[in-house]
């Protein structure tokens, strides 16, 4: 690290969205998810006064001592002010005290993880300040707990991991077992592929405690098999024959059956053929609809009209109950499936979605 970096500088970090391989990293299973073009970006001064601001568009600033300890700042700045509070703890020294400006492209609360975006670029211009280098599969840890213990959101790795550890033109094959990351090349240009980033403003319905109700019966089911987790089930067929409640069954079909669809879609996109990818993107989200239960109505009109405008494949990306769509789509057809998501949502009284084409792109890091 130069002493550049301890006079200040600017640091930006992507949002993230998950090709395939959903609800599959608690159970130490693998995802496929990338980095978004779209950045958080932050430009940091040093101060000399053991305090950290920080300032995003017109929302009101943060501002707090170095030596934060959780419950001291809600509200956005606590996303900042875990950042620090958990780089003080593993430094085992406040760290410098700074004026943070934000700015980000990452569309808030579309399940695009504006939220880690924010944290991970807080997270490496804190550092380059205070002169000090974290591994990124660590900081990914790092970054968890501070979501976890000091903002108080009980969120996965996968993320983190996406957003800290993704290449520019390649997706992340992320084993959650063994926290690897592997680069897989997704060159669609050369495929005249695009992807498209659909959020249709489906409210979060998590009116039953569905995140949690999903993973107990992810552990139930590992539990009647006798394996640590879902991962290490070896005959899927067997496995899930011996399973006697039905929805424990259809829980664990869709973490077993999506490990698999992640696998295939890796050798796909090693051999080149993107294009293959897109019906296992439509199994999954069809997997999820109906094993999983975590869909709603709104998503699955979304993922319906992006087919019938022209898409290869479709789905629900992210914890579910809501939030946005993926969609593997010719370029060619763009037009025909903007015009067709729009349209469905119009015919359920819904406002335009917002539609992004995006493409995997680097992970965070220094500008
Ligand atoms: P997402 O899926 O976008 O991560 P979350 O609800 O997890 O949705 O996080 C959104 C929250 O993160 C916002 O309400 C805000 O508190 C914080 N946040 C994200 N990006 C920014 C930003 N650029 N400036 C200020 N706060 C932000
Ligand atoms: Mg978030």
């Amino acid at each position: 690290m130069s002493g550049q970096d301890t006079a200040g500088g600017t640091w930006s970090a992507p949002g993230r969205v998950n090709l395939i391989g959903d609800h599959t990293d608690y159970n130490a299973g693998f995802a496929l998810p990338f980095a978004l073009p779209q950045r958080t970006t932050v430009t940091a001064r040093p101060r000399t006064d053991g305090r950290v601001t920080a300032t995003s568009g017109d929302l009101e600033p943060g501002d707090f001592p170095t030596t934060t300890q959780p419950g001291d700042v809600t509200g956005w700045a606590a996303y900042v002010a875990g950042i620090a509070w958990v780089l003080g703890e593993h430094l085992g020294t406040p760290v410098p005290g700074a004026d943070l400006q934000i700015v980000s492209e990452v569309p808030v609360g579309s399940g695009l993880s504006s939220s880690h975006s924010l944290e991970c670029a807080v997270a490496l211009a804190l550092l380059g300040l205070a002169g000090a280098e974290v591994p990124r599969e660590e900081l990914a840890l790092l970054v968890q707990r501070a979501e976890n213990d000091y903002v108080g959101a009980p969120t996965g790795l996968l993320d983190q991991t996406a957003i800290l550890r993704s290449q520019d033109g390649h997706l992340s094959f992320f084993d959650a077992r063994d926290l690897t990351v592997e680069p897989v090349p997704c060159d669609l240009d050369a495929a005249g592929l695009t992807l498209l980033v659909i959020d249709p403003h489906a409210p979060h319905q998590l009116v039953d405690g569905g995140y949690a109700s999903r993973r107990e019966a992810c552990e139930r089911a590992a539990r009647e098999l006798g394996v640590p987790t879902l991962r290490e089930v070896e005959d899927v067929d067997a496995a899930l024959a011996s399973l006697t409640d039905d929805e424990t069954r259809r829980r664990a079909r869709h973490v077993l059956t999506e490990n698999q669809r992640v696998l295939e879609c890796v050798a796909l996109a090693r051999r080149g053929d993107l294009a293959g990818i897109g019906p296992l993107m439509t199994a999954s989200h069809a997997s999820m609809r109906d094993d999983f239960a975590n869909s709603v109505p709104v998503v699955d009109r979304t993922v319906e009209a992006a087919l019938a405008g022209g898409a290869l494949g479709a789905r629900m990306t992210g914890g579910g109950f809501g939030g946005a769509v993926v969609a593997l789509v010719p370029r060619e057809a763009v037009p025909e499936v903007r015009a067709a998501v729009t349209a469905a949502a119009a015919d359920a009284g819904l406002e335009a979605p917002v539609v992004l084409d995006v493409r995997p792109s680097r992970g965070a890091g220094r500008d």
